[in-house]
């Protein structure tokens, strides 16, 4: 994995990935690397021993890239893209390569209607492809250390309709708002300091703000261990109390942080997952929404800080606040592979997608 680190580290510019993902052969050898760091697994079974094929078309010579497993009772044959969001794909893997590179340069995404054009596929393979990403971008670990969780929804507002006079806002309009409720938990960095990684950073739909809602969300999302830090709405500080420490603002008084006390991560975690959506994807289907949520997390998370500045607050206040630098796109891939064996995707017939497993047989 030394020389794949340093042949991703050497990709900054496009005319370096270009170069970098010229050839099939150096790209299935790059991605062996990344999907497997710790050597080849049998995706059937877990064996970590398996054997080069020869195979009857190239005479006695490996076709390359296609192995076996040396588990007498599963045999298993298999590549690098088996039984991942890339099995069975017709496409090189150095669009593979270039197309994920892309869409982790952009700053919040691409449209699948300008990732097609850029690397010469149709709009439906650019928007399969974007699944995958985020498919293998998914992470199952829970959250712990000090996990922010906010509310929010996403959708423009909600539309004048003379059928429908009264559409309300916010958590007091719940039922009679087309907007999506969101529930977003981010984990805070685990120590102040540059060179530390952003926590991860997670948001599900929900169908609506209550506390069972809500406790499913963080049941599944958060260890009982963490300390919780959020505002003080009611079904929170019910929910709270099954994990080690709940620290609440009140923002119904204007009070947004009392010294280590805030949710702002997970604001700006929000805000972020909010202008993605209406600046990249315009709009989600709630049905896809939590692939798209994965994807906004992992841009969150792959950034380290680098320094602190000294900002002013709109009243005046002095607020010291961490500068960040993001992780070199191509060094992203590695993350994104880490985890690619057991996350399988399907092509429906009418073009769309299935996701099949989204648990993944670590590599
Ligand atoms: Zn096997």
């Amino acid at each position: 994995m030394g020389g794949t680190r340093e042949v991703l580290a050497g990709i900054t510019t496009v005319r370096d990935m270009v170069t970098a993902f010229a050839d099939e052969e150096g790209c299935r050898r790059l991605l062996e690397a990344m999907v497997w760091p710790r050597g080849r697994i049998c995706p059937a079974c877990g064996c970590r021993d398996s054997t080069a094929l020869a195979s009857r078309d190239v005479g006695r010579r490996a076709r390359p890239g296609l192995y076996q497993c040396a588990n007498g009772e599963c045999r298993f044959q298999f590549t690098v893209t088996t039984r991942t969001p890339l099995h069975s794909t017709k496409l090189p893997l150095r669009v593979w390569l270039t197309g994920l590179w892309l869409i982790l340069q952009s700053d919040k995404g691409i449209s699948s209607v300008r990732l097609a054009e850029a690397i010469g596929v149709s709009q439906a393979t650019a928007w399969r492809m974007g699944h995958a990403l985020r498919l293998l971008v998914t992470r199952e670990h829970q959250l712990d250390g000090t996990v922010e969780m906010d509310e929010f929804y996403i959708g423009g507002s909600p539309r004048k309709d003379a059928d429908r006079p009264h559409l309300g806002r916010g958590r007091k309009g719940q039922p009679r708002t087309t907007k999506t409720p969101v529930l977003a938990v981010v984990q805070r960095p685990t120590q102040p300091g540059e060179g530390v990684a952003a926590g991860d950073a997670r948001a599900r739909v929900v169908s609506n703000l209550s506390e069972c809602e809500a406790r499913r969300v963080l049941s599944e999302n958060v260890d009982v261990a963490a300390h919780l830090m959020s505002d003080e709405w009611k079904a929170f500080v019910s929910i709270g109390q099954a994990f080690a420490a709940h620290d609440t603002v009140r923002h119904s008084d204007r009070q947004y942080v009392r010294g280590s006390v805030h949710a702002n991560s997970a604001e700006g975690f929000n805000d972020r997952v909010r202008r993605t959506v209406a600046g990249v994807f315009h709009h989600i289907s709630p049905h896809h929404a939590d692939l798209y949520f994965n994807e906004i997390g992992f841009r969150w998370s792959q950034r380290v800080v680098s320094g602190q500045a000294v900002r002013r607050t709109r009243r005046g206040r002095q607020v010291v606040k961490p500068l960040w630098y993001r992780i070199a796109p191509a060094l992203q891939l590695a993350a994104v592979f880490r985890s690619a064996v057991g996350r399988q995707l399907r092509r429906t017939a009418r073009g769309g997608i299935q996701i099949r497993c989204t648990v993944a047989v670590l590599g």
